[in-house]
């Protein structure tokens, strides 16, 4: 399936913040007391990034392509995941020429990894740093006592021979 339009694709994650979990967000690792809980390495920033793009591409969404009950996918690395949907997204046509994210949690702090972050994205993303953004948002203390990370991502598809 090809389409001439551009596509716009919006994907959301949430993980519970626990102790004793590598902290990986973005395919990048932080110094930080807890990490993502989850099936794979927890990475909220890579599976909201990965069902925007799925959605734009009119594919289903990371849990249907990668099932949190599939012992395969059990501590998977996101990044691989995501070049795996990076290449569905190209077989179907599409390439993605944007992308933005905003991440809230209050640990850890996204700002001083920002630079780094937006390189990997790009580099998963086969595009210019300067295509992807990501920003850090604190919780503002609305929490109800269960840490977390929220992601929501968007992403820009055109068709390949654009
Ligand atoms: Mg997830």
């Amino acid at each position: 399936m090809n389409s001439s339009h551009p596509r716009i694709g919006l994907g959301s994650d949430r993980h519970r913040l626990v102790e004793g979990r590598l902290c990986r967000l973005g395919g990048i690792d932080f110094e930080c007391p807890v990490g993502p809980l989850g099936h794979s390495d927890g990475d909220a920033v890579l599976h909201a990034l990965c069902d925007a793009l799925l959605g734009a591409a009119g594919l289903d969404d990371l849990g249907t392509l990668f099932p949190d009950t599939d012992p395969q996918w059990s501590g998977a690395d996101s990044s691989q995941l995501t070049a795996a949907v990076v290449d569905r997204v190209r077989e179907r046509g599409f390439r993605c020429v944007s992308a933005d994210l905003v991440v809230q949690c209050d640990r850890p702090k996204i700002g001083p990894k920002r630079t780094e972050l937006r390189a990997k994205l790009a580099e998963l993303l086969q595009l210019p740093a300067d295509a992807v953004n990501i920003k850090g948002k604190t919780r503002e203390q609305v929490d109800s006592g269960v840490e977390a990370v929220d992601v929501t991502a968007v992403v820009l598809l055109v068709a390949e021979s654009l």
